[in-house]
């Protein structure tokens, strides 16, 4: 076994760090801050075990209308980052075609399937589950139409998937979210999915087990990567860092430590903000399927997460999504002030084949890739982990690495 330098301790890199841990390498997991305090720490907190279809880019044209238009709650773009964007999201564009987008969600839906197994033990050994709720999560509807479509879609899903869910009528909600204001047409609730009360926390708690292990967390900036003799190093406060091995799982900053390198893959981030509110509004985390926001109880308060907005990953942010979905969100439950001012912002990390990058890099021995886990990485983060740890480890993989290979896009 060697010595491995795990690059980014988000829930992706932490993961890692974990499992080649437990093969018996000696890890050394960096980063430029504490772990899970960037997008692990943000985000909407669901181990989404009913998300085996990864998220398509709209194909329909009033869609596409609205968006231009500035309309809806869902999507926000910056107009300056569309040029940039244009290949990559044109390629997103036509990997989502009905026929192409049932491929991807055979190869996302793979992973998914064993999100639930891979967290829970490193929950328990972590002593995390006081964070976790096992209830599942609901998806509500305004409208008749927009309910009866969701319960067909559903009811596709369990036929094909196996994920479970139950359909609930406005009545069945109303009794199960007493603080409803307003009468839902009804929800589907996915009754697999779990949610965390603080998703930062949680990578936290993994990160300390990763310690007690025996494992080194320290802070560097992973950007000083560079090859030495056989293996690799990083610059620390105390000196350099060597490992025979690196592990990039830099989350939406993995682009700009591999461009340099020479690979220009075509990833891009869907950025997304959250504000909290104070009061506990709901008992389990809510998707306004039809607006495109959720709320979500944390140990914060009620956390509001936005949809996908395209733009460069350093451009101001500019929460004009947040209003919106504030303004919908009250219509549905009674939300106090918001809490911290401006709203957090994060970036989805994404590929246009909607299925991350894992495995060897390419062109570089004793390097490795684990990124791009797009809407999904919290969830997907120990079951990243485990395979890239079993690639490095020279095992037979638990499921075929192929897919997810960053060959694919050279
Ligand atoms: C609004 C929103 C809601 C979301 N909701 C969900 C959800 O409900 N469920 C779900 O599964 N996923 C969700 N996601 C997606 C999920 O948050 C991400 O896919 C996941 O957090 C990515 O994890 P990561 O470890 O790859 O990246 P990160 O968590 O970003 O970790 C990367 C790490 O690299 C470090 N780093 C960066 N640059 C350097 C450097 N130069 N040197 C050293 N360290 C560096 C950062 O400090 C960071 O800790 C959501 C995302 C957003 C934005």
């Amino acid at each position: 076994m060697s010595s491995v330098l795990v690059l980014g301790a988000g829930m992706v890199g932490t993961c890692t760090a974990l499992h080649l841990q437990q093969r018996g390498h000696q890890v050394l997991l960096v980063d430029q801050r504490g772990p899970g305090q960037e997008t692990s720490f943000g985000n909407a907190g669901l181990i989404q075990r009913e998300a085996v279809e990864p998220y398509a880019f709209p194909r329909q044209w009033s869609k596409f209308l609205q968006v231009a238009l500035g309309r809806p709650v869902d999507v926000h773009y910056h107009g300056s980052a569309l040029p940039g964007l244009a290949r990559a999201l044109f390629s997103y564009w036509r990997e989502s075609a009905p026929e192409r987008h049932a491929v991807a969600a055979l190869h996302h839906a793979r992973l998914i399937a064993h999100c639930l197994a891979e967290h829970q033990p490193l929950m328990q050994e972590a002593g995390a589950q006081d964070l976790v709720r096992q209830q599942g999560f609901r998806k509500v509807y305004r409208s008749p139409r927009g309910l009866a479509q969701a319960v067909k879609d559903a009811q596709r899903l369990e036929g094909q998937w196996g994920v479970r869910f139950a359909a609930m009528d406005a009545a069945a909600l109303a009794q199960a979210e007493p603080e409803l204001r307003s009468v839902l047409s009804g929800a589907v609730h996915w009754l697999d999915t779990w949610s965390v009360s603080d998703p930062g926390e949680l990578v936290s708690r993994y990160a300390r087990l990763f310690e007690q292990r025996g494992g080194r967390l320290l802070k560097a900036d992973a950007q000083t990567l560079q090859a030495h003799g056989s293996g690799w190093r990083v610059r620390a406060g105390e000196g350099w860092l060597e490992a025979a091995q690196a592990v990039i799982a830099l989350g939406p900053w993995s682009d700009a430590l591999i461009r340099p390198m020479g690979y220009r893959l075509p990833l891009f981030v869907k950025r997304g903000y959250h504000q909290h509110y104070s009061g506990q509004t709901l008992k389990l985390p809510m998707l306004d399927a039809e607006q495109g926001f959720l709320l979500l109880p944390t140990r914060q308060g009620t956390r509001l997460t936005t949809g996908a907005e395209f733009a460069r990953m350093g451009a101001p942010a500019t929460p004009v999504q947040v209003g919106r979905a504030e303004r919908a969100a009250r219509e549905l439950v009674a939300l106090g002030p918001a809490l911290q001012v401006p709203p957090w912002l994060g970036s989805r990390p994404c590929t246009p084949d909607m299925l991350p990058v894992m495995g060897p890099a390419p062109r570089h021995r004793g390097l490795w890739f684990n990124f791009g886990h797009a809407h999904q990485g919290f969830t997907l983060g120990p079951v990243a982990g485990r395979l890239v740890a079993e690639l490095i480890s020279g095992q037979a993989p638990w499921l075929n690495p192929t897919p997810y290979r960053a060959e694919r896009f050279l």
